[in-house]
């Protein structure tokens, strides 16, 4: 129980600190639900590799499914915001691999 417990804070602690960088509160145009983004922080130092600001990034919810779209500038503010109706998801399997890896890791 209580490596579990402590498990479970370490998780908790790890999330915290990848959230860090979840500044932004934006309400989706689509459906109106206020939405924290936060951003990865190995996505954000390869965005800095490339340099190219600003850079899209997509948050998926909702019923019937849609997604915001966020372009967010170099100091990981979101700068302007759109909501994408139309969606297409691969149907193989290491797409779903993927879309559940990125399931169990909020950010
Ligand atoms: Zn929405």
């Amino acid at each position: 129980m209580v490596i579990k417990s402590t498990s479970r804070n370490f998780e908790r602690k790890k999330i915290e600190l990848m959230k860090q960088n979840a500044k932004n509160l934006h309400t989706c145009p689509l459906c109106g639900e206020k939405i924290e983004v936060g951003f990865e922080k190995g996505i954000l130092s390869k965005v800095a590799e490339d340099g190219n600001y600003p850079f899209p990034h997509v948050h998926l919810h909702g019923s019937p499914l849609h997604a915001m779209i966020c372009y967010v500038d170099r100091h990981s503010v979101v700068r302007a915001v759109g909501g994408i109706r139309s969606i297409e998801i691969s149907r193989d399997s290491k797409t779903f691999q993927q879309f559940m890896a990125k399931w169990s890791n909020p950010y």
